[in-house]
């Protein structure tokens, strides 16, 4: 028996198991003993009922008087009594009616769970049941619990874990041992074990520190080792001619920030180099991003390159294709907008405009990526909200040259320094770490779903001053199951009621492209005062002189995307405010409390990435397949650590070629995290 082995081949798998453990893709030994516990229950201190404290216990006892009633719409709870030779305690489970199948009334089980008083009584709420007869012999150590595999028992999982120990303490080495050794890890072996079986909580924490330490590691290379190879790329070669560029400035509506200066003067840094530019670009949103790609255009564009830029909705990229025609044409650049709703002959005469080189800068959604579209030179590539595309779409725009171009990606979900470090390693960073000069911050309140009427109030007072709001919904329609607020329905109650005397716009996705193409046009001109939309408004959209914004059902959005939506006020010189309305007057959540107080983007995303870790943070499509088992890229210390090793590896003279199982890893992640 070796890695290798087919889990079929084990004792105690059947067929039947086999089939389970395939559906959850565990196919082969290897893949078992690296499918780690999702947490441990600790029998190794049981408490008799009489002894009991409150807070976290565990008491061997047994059930009686199991029973499960319903309280509130749609809520069940769940109550037992459980009992040793000690005394009987109350167990009480909300929402989990499963458990009077489970629980069999005189059975004997480990209960594990808070102890506290609510109610008006102590008792044990919502604690795990294991039951005794189906525990390992020896019952006084802490016990995995691995994560849930369709059809099959956890106790399962722990008999052939156990089959398996014999091979597991004589598992390889998988990282150089001098690492080992300077950062006091144990060996893959000890932390296989220690994670399967440990005695110990120390155990764990030595396993989990060693495995996560690994996982960072081998992450971290991955980005150097990209980065080297993009250094081996040949790209083109794009002139840097100042003359063209202080023409171009001059002609601004206004004075570039200084943040946005040295952005554009590192991007024509990398731009006079023969390595393709792998550069990300980082601003809050309001920042004023779009106008650095458009400076870096027109430079391309002068040089005889024609320049791509994708962005993930149409209402951006129409925006931003009439924000450059503006700030392009001017200079003789041609800007041709390709998007799903550019058909027909139409779509045939800029193919082949851009084919022939007649159209310098290509703006466009997804529709950029497809096969007919060819470039007659395309030498730069901007790539807006990054985050929302995958590697494999980014890919598809960068193979549309002949040699590798120069690329920008920009983002305004601000990246905390442990991601930059490890995910985005490879990445030269430019940030916009200034707003426009003009700008104030936007006022953020939290308020009351009670106090409708005086929030309004406020709304018309902005409006009749000039300016426009903004009201999002999280739903499109109706959903009888809920309470939560529909554009579509809040659309009509705004209009038929309390802004009868107003202009409103009702925007969302399922409307056709042309459709949102003449709401928003209508809202860009001032001919809509109140936008009531749902989230395609969240990335990019700029109309400066809304100056409100409410978000109904706020603490339904996360928090990155909550900075986000606001980010849609506060373009202008104008007081902005942003009003968050919960669906229930309830204590406001922490996301929500944050976010009232803090304007500042980076802030806020390192709040979100403790609140919810990176994969839902960074876009699935990239992050999601990163599959930390053990890591939490919120760990800057263990990233620090890793980092230097990470380091001291690529100087070392050692190859991966001496480490089979690091070097597997090493490939698969740079294939996940590489940008080009
Ligand atoms: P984001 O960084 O969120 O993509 P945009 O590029 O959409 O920001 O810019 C936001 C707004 O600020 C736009 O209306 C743009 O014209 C304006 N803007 C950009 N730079 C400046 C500046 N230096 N001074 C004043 N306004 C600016
Ligand atoms: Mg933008």
């Amino acid at each position: 028996m070796n890695l290798t082995t087919s889990l079929q081949k084990i004792k105690g798998v059947g067929e039947k198991t086999a089939e389970q453990f395939a559906a959850a893709h565990l196919h082969t030994v290897e893949d078992l003993i690296t499918f780690l516990p999702r947490k441990y229950e600790d029998f190794s201190h049981v408490t008799s009922i009489a002894d009991i404290q409150p807070g976290k216990v565990t008491v061997k006892a047994r059930c009686e008087k199991i029973e499960t009633r319903p309280v509130r719409r749609g809520m069940k709870v769940t109550t037992a009594t459980l009992a040793d030779d000690t005394g009987k305690i109350q167990a009480v489970w909300f929402n989990q009616p499963y458990r009077a199948t489970q629980l069999k009334g005189g059975d004997e089980y480990y209960f594990s769970g808070e102890f506290e008083f609510s109610y008006n009584r102590f008792q044990l709420t919502n604690p795990s049941a294991e039951k005794v007869s189906d525990m390992p012999v020896q019952t006084d150590r802490i016990l995995p619990i691995y994560p849930a595999i369709a059809g099959l028992k956890t106790q399962l999982v722990r008999k052939i874990l156990a089959e398996l120990r014999p091979l597991m303490t004589m598992l390889p080495e998988t990282l150089p041992e001098k690492i080992i050794k300077n950062e006091n890890l144990v060996s893959y072996s000890e932390a296989i074990l220690g994670m399967h079986f440990p005695e110990t909580r120390e155990e764990i924490e030595k396993a989990r520190e060693r495995l996560a330490f690994e996982e960072l590691y081998q992450l971290l290379l991955a980005s150097q080792l990209n980065k080297q190879e993009n250094a081996r790329l040949e790209g083109w070669m794009i002139h840097f001619e100042q003359a063209v560029v202080k023409e171009f400035v001059s002609n601004l509506p206004f004075a570039l920030t200084n943040a946005q200066r040295i952005a554009a003067w590192d991007i024509f840094q990398d731009f006079q180099k023969a390595i393709p530019m792998n550069r990300l670009l980082q601003g809050d949103v309001g920042s004023g991003k779009t106008v650095v790609a458009g400076i870096a255009a027109r430079q391309a564009a002068h040089d005889g390159f024609q320049t791509a830029l994708m962005a993930p909705t149409e209402i951006l990229a129409s925006q931003h294709a009439a924000t450059l025609d503006a700030l392009l044409t001017p200079f003789g650049v041609r800007v041709g907008l390709l998007t799903g709703s550019v058909k027909g002959k139409a779509r045939e005469a800029l193919y082949a405009a851009i084919k022939d080189g007649e159209v310098d800068v290509v703006v466009g959604t997804h529709a950029l990526i497809q096969s007919g579209v060819e470039f007659h030179k395309l030498g730069f590539v901007v790539i807006d909200e990054q985050h929302r595309f995958g590697v494999a779409q980014r890919h598809e725009l960068l193979k549309k040259s002949v040699r590798m171009p120069h690329l920008l990606s920009m983002t305004a979900t601000p990246i905390p320094r442990s991601l930059a470090l490890t995910v985005y390693g490879e990445l030269d960073v430019s940030v916009l770490n200034e707003k426009p000069a003009n700008r104030k911050p936007i006022m953020t309140k939290i308020w009351s779903p009670n106090s409708r009427p005086q929030l309004y109030a406020l709304v018309d007072d902005e409006i009749q001053q000039g300016r426009q709001a903004y009201v999002i919904c999280n739903l499109i329609d109706n959903n009888p199951t809920n309470d939560l607020k529909s554009v579509e329905v809040e659309y009509k109650r705004l209009k038929n009621s309390v802004f009868k005397h107003r202009q409103i716009g009702l925007l969302h996705g399922r409307l056709s492209p042309a459709e949102k193409e003449a709401v928003m046009q209508q809202f860009a001109s001032g001919a809509i005062d109140i936008l009531v939309s749902t989230t395609v408004v969240e990335v990019g959209v700029d109309v400066p002189n809304a100056t409100v914004m409410i978000i109904e059902d706020a603490d339904r959005f996360g928090l990155a995307q909550l900075h986000q939506l606001r980010g849609r006020v506060g373009r202008s010189e104008y007081q902005s405010y942003c009003y968050l309305v919960p669906s229930d007057s309830k204590k406001p959540s922490q996301r929500l409390r944050e976010i009232e107080k803090s304007n500042d983007g980076f802030y806020l995303a390192e709040v979100d990435l403790q609140l919810r870790g990176p994969g839902e943070i960074y876009g699935r499509a990239q992050h999601g397949a990163l599959n930390l088992q053990v890591a939490t890229l919120g760990d800057t210390k263990l990233i620090a650590r890793a980092q230097k090793a990470a380091q001291w590896f690529a100087q070392s003279g050692d190859t991966l070629v001496h480490y089979t199982q690091l070097a597997r890893q090493v490939e698969h992640y740079q294939r996940l995290t590489t940008l080009n």
